[in-house]
């Protein structure tokens, strides 16, 4: 579903803020968390904010979600010898903030524990 304004994905995207970028085509954008819990924490997001989250890209474009984890996964392959974990919050109550879907890419030891 798409929401009136730019997420802060969006504006990431279309260059208004700044952000490490690590990976881009035409679907997909990988950046540097700006909080990382990890000592390697990507965040994969499609280019669309059609998709609020997980469930509603699989459900609407399960060629997009496919293309997402083989990027995580090219991204871990590169930068952690393909030992990932792979997290979409789904929902505010499981920590989701920004309502425009992303993937985590986390690894290495993870801050606390294992949870983001
Ligand atoms: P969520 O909590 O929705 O699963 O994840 C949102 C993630 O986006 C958080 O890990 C947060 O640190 C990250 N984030 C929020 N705003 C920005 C930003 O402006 N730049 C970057 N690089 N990451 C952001």
């Amino acid at each position: 579903m798409s929401t009136s304004t730019p997420s802060v994905f969006s504006k990431i995207i279309a260059r208004e803020i700044p952000a490490t970028v690590v990976a881009e085509d035409d679907r997909v954008i990988a950046i540097e968390d700006i909080a990382p819990q990890a000592p390697v924490h990507v965040l994969v997001i499609p280019k669309t904010e059609q998709y609020r989250d997980v469930g509603a890209l699989a459900a609407g474009d399960p060629d997009l979600l496919a293309h997402v984890v083989a990027t995580a996964q090219r991204i871990a392959d590169e930068r952690a010898g393909g030992q990932y974990r792979l997290v979409f919050n789904t929902g505010e109550a499981a920590g989701q903030t920004v309502f425009h879907v992303h993937a985590h890419v986390l690894a290495g030891e993870l801050h606390e524990g294992n949870l983001l």
